[in-house]
């Protein structure tokens, strides 16, 4: 028979306490390293550099795959539908201005969005120790 003191819960923080996540989230949208905040995250527009150059963390096993892609149409997709439908019911505007103005806001916003989402999803997985979705170190 087991002693009920021994038998505890998994606790999903225990050694996370070094790595909080709020801060590392704020870092990674803004494209920063999340262990210092000061080193580039990205080189060019999308790549994970190996290293921080600031504080040389190690960044190299951090993979997002579609999540940043995902996420970006989530967002631009539920702004975008709506706001159609808005505008259209609200001031029925020629067909191609409505397409020109939606296509160049849509894509633009897209853009800002896609290196940011994906800064902050590295920088989640490095705050849980994931390492792009494989074993933990
Ligand atoms: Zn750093």
């Amino acid at each position: 028979m087991q002693d009920s003191q021994q038998i505890a819960p998994p606790d999903a923080t225990v050694g996370m306490e070094d790595r909080p996540l709020g801060p590392a989230l704020r870092r990674g949208w803004r494209r920063r390293c999340p262990n210092c905040g000061s080193g580039p995250m990205l080189k060019g527009y999308l790549s994970v550099r190996d290293h921080c150059p600031v504080c040389q963390e190690d960044l190299s096993q951090h993979r997002a795959d579609d999540g940043p892609a995902y996420m970006t149409i989530l967002i631009v997709g539920h702004l975008s539908a709506p706001l159609l439908g808005s505008v259209w019911m609200a001031w029925q505007p020629e067909p191609l201005v409505l397409f020109t103005i939606f296509a160049i806001g849509t894509v633009g916003l897209s853009l800002y969005l896609l290196p940011r989402l994906k800064g902050a999803m590295v920088a989640f997985q490095w705050a849980r120790r994931m390492h792009g979705f494989g074993r933990g170190i």
